[in-house]
This record gives C-alpha cells, sequence and structure tokens, in this order.
C-alpha cells in the first residue's frame, strides 16, 4: 500500500522523515555503530552520578528484551509527567509540523503561500511506533510533487538536498503549546520534536524496500512495541504486574494526571496504556494516494496470513477469538495486529471526525498562525 502511494502520478520526490521525542531524562540503550558492532549504553559517562546520587555509568549491551532497555539511569532525574504530556501532544505536534514544512518548502522556493498551493502539492503517511524508553515517535513518507506546470518550480523540487534541508528546517521549527496555563509549574510551555531529526530523500529503487520497512511498523501497533495492550480499569493491577518499572510509572504518571483539571482534555487515563500517546498508529493527510480501507484490509490479510505459521489455534478458533475481540474489546495480550486493525476499527471513523474538528477548531483559534485557510485538508 506504502508503494502505491508512492508511485501514483508522482512529479516530484519522496523523502523519508523520523521524528523522535526529546529526552526527558538519559535512559539506558542498545545503539549501534554503522558498521553493525553494537556500543555498550554509557561506557564513559562525563558525569559518573546525578545529583541524586545514582550511578550514570552502564557498560552492558543490552539486548531488546532486556528490561532496562528504555529504562532512565535515574528515576528522579526523569521527568515522567512531560515524558506523558509530550506523548499527548505528539499528534498535536505533527499537525504542526505539517504545516511549517509546507512553509518552509514555499520559502525556499520563494513562492507566496498561494502560489505554492497552486503548484507545489505536499503528502504524507505517518506511522507511530512506541520507543523503550516509552515515548513515541514517527516515521513519516513525504510527497513533494508538482502539480501544475512550471519549468522553474520544477527545477527547484528536484534539488533533493534543497528540499531536505527545508523539511528539515520546517521540523525543528515546529513548536506546539498545549496552553495549561492553570496546570502547577514546571510543565514544558511548548513542545518540540528532539535532535535525532532524520530527513532524506528516497528514491525509487529503494522504495520496496523502505515500504516494507513500514509495513512492519504497520503491523505492529503501539501496545505491541512497549505500551500495555489494553486499556487500563485499575491502576493496581499494573503497579502489581510484571511490568518494567519504568513502564509502570509511566503509566501510574498518565493516570495520575488524568486528575489534573487542566490535563481533562488529553484524557489521560483513557491512554495511559500508551503513556498518554492515544494517537493514531498510522495517519496520512487527506490527499496521499492510498486508501484506509484497503490498508486495514491489508494489515488483516497479512495478521491471518503471518498467525497460522507461529499459533497454536487452529483457524476456526482464530476466527471464533477474532470475534469475540470485536465483540468485548481487546483479549489477546501481545496480539498487536488484531488490536490495530480489529479492535480500533470501529473507533476510527469516529477518531477521523473528531481529529478534523480539534484540528480545525485550533486553526480557528490562530494556533497555528496566520492564514493557514489552505490546510485543512489534513487528517
Ligand atoms: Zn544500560
Ligand atoms: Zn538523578
Amino acid at each position: 500500500m506504502f508503494r502505491e502511494g508512492t508511485k501514483d502520478g508522482q512529479r516530484g520526490n519522496i523523502y523519508f522523515l523520523t521524528l523522535t521525542a526529546p529526552s526527558f531524562g538519559s535512559p539506558h540503550h542498545n545503539r549501534v555503530e554503522r558498521d553493525g558492532k553494537a556500543v555498550p549504553c554509557h561506557a564513559n559517562p562525563k558525569v559518573e552520578k546525578c545529583i541524586h546520587g545514582s550511578s550514570l555509568v552502564c557498560g552492558k549491551i543490552h539486548d531488546q528484551k532486556d528490561d532496562d532497555l528504555g529504562s532512565p539511569l535515574c528515576t528522579q532525574c526523569f521527568d515522567y509527567e512531560n515524558a506523558v504530556l509530550w506523548n499527548a501532544c505528539s499528534a498535536k505536534l505533527w499537525h504542526v509540523t505539517i504545516i511549517q514544512i509546507r512553509r518552509a518548502i514555499a520559502k525556499k522556493l520563494n513562492l507566496t503561500e498561494a502560489k505554492f498551493r497552486k503548484f507545489v502539492k505536499v503528502e504524507y503517511v505517518k506511522v507511530a511506533e512506541m520507543q523503550a524508553r516509552c515515548l513515541v515517535h514517527f516515521h513519516v513518507l513525504l510527497r513533494v510533487d508538482l502539480i501544475a506546470d512550471n519549468p522553474e518550480i520544477e527545477k527547484a523540487l528536484s534539488d533533493t538536498t534543497l528540499i531536505s534541508n527545508a523539511i528539515l528546517s520546517g521540523v525543528k521549527d515546529s513548536r506546539f503549546n498545549p496552553k495549561l496555563s492553570d496546570f502547577k509549574s514546571g510543565y514544558k510551555v511548548e513542545f518540540a520534536w528532539g535532535d535525532q531529526i532524520k530527513v532524506r530523500p528516497v528514491d525509487s529503487d529503494e522504495l520496496p524496500k523502505l515500504a516494507r520497512y513500514l509495513s512492519k511498523y504497520v503491523t505492529k501497533s503501539i501496545a505491541d512495541s512497549y505500551g500495555m495492550p489494553r486499556r487500563i480499569s485499575n491502576i493496581a493491577t499494573v503497579l502489581s504486574s510484571s511490568a518494567p518499572a519504568h513502564v509502570k510509572k509511566m503509566i501510574q504518571t498518565a493516570w495520575k494526571l488524568g486528575d489534573e483539571p487542566a490535563l481533562k482534555v488529553f484524557k489521560l487515563p483513557k491512554w495511559a496504556h500508551e503513556f498518554g500517546f492515544g494517537g493514531q498508529v498510522v495517519t496520512k493527510s487527506h490527499q496521499f494516494p492510498m486508501s484506509f480501507g484497503e490498508l486495514r484490509q491489508n494489515r488483516k490479510d497479512w495478521a491471518i496470513r503471518n498467525r497460522s505459521a507461529s499459533t497454536l489455534l487452529p483457524d476456526k478458533e482464530f476466527f471464533k477469538e477474532v470475534k469475540s475481540i470485536v465483540h468485548r474489546g481487546w483479549k489477546f495480550i501481545g496480539d498487536a495486529i488484531i488490536v490495530a486493525s480489529l479492535g480500533r476499527k470501529r473507533a476510527q471513523m469516529r477518531r477521523d471526525a473528531r481529529e478534523a474538528r480539534d484540528y480545525e477548531a485550533m486553526e480557528r483559534n490562530g494556533e497555528f498562525g496566520s492564514d493557514e485557510s489552505g490546510d485543512v485538508q489534513d487528517e
């Protein structure tokens, strides 16, 4: 589906963006160097102890299953509240970002916004993934297309370095302010992206590989990466579970912040199992040539195809279980595919409509700055 969406009538280039959250405290990580060699976590930090006396040294090479992976070196240093709020604001931050990207490209091409809209179309599909540190990050395929003949603009658009730089500056300039003036001091007034932003052009040879890479995320879900598989009704159950301490603390923070009147808008207890995120795994701009109906069917087919090899349940049982999930909420722990493709299906259209309304309201309130009438298409 990604491949289809990137082939159709293209007169420009495709860019691949990775957008990550800022740092809310140094976590245990498993970085791999370019040559594929794993780097020890924090073997030689500049400072050996934090102000709380916790050691900032860790010479381990963590594997994917290691509970320490993603958890902070010092839980007191880690800013749990803002980490949860960042997750809660990340989808809105993206809304601001896509507008900033369009503006930045227009500026690079020396075009007014009206002229830009006449000649250039910027469309995207974005996939969310939960990192081990319990912060969401996004992969975005961005199409920048010429839509009306203009040799000069066409030439500029073919300069992928120019456009990559414009996209990058648009991303870096993006801020979202949730306007929480009545929430206690210490919260971040504005949310932005972290330093690990990547923007690069994708050539057509690479697209099939990239499409496969993104599909991998699509068939996962937030819950399948590091979140909990279902909504939480009883926080005590979570706290007494065997989940890693960092995961529990993120959930507990989201749960607790739900009591703050200023934060009610984020419905944090409802999304505590996703550490406040509550957004969709896949979103796209209105005109990105890819249908969600097809995409969901694709995910379902993938789930069914890939399930048979690993599951102990016979097919008949599987379909019975799928049915029960549809009727009674999410049932299989860790079954991200079903959670993603079926559990969310019914809510999808309602949520799409709600997001569109939110977005339009933000625009009316001038939260995106001056005249942006041309961008109501987003999601
Ligand atoms: Zn470590
Ligand atoms: Zn500390």
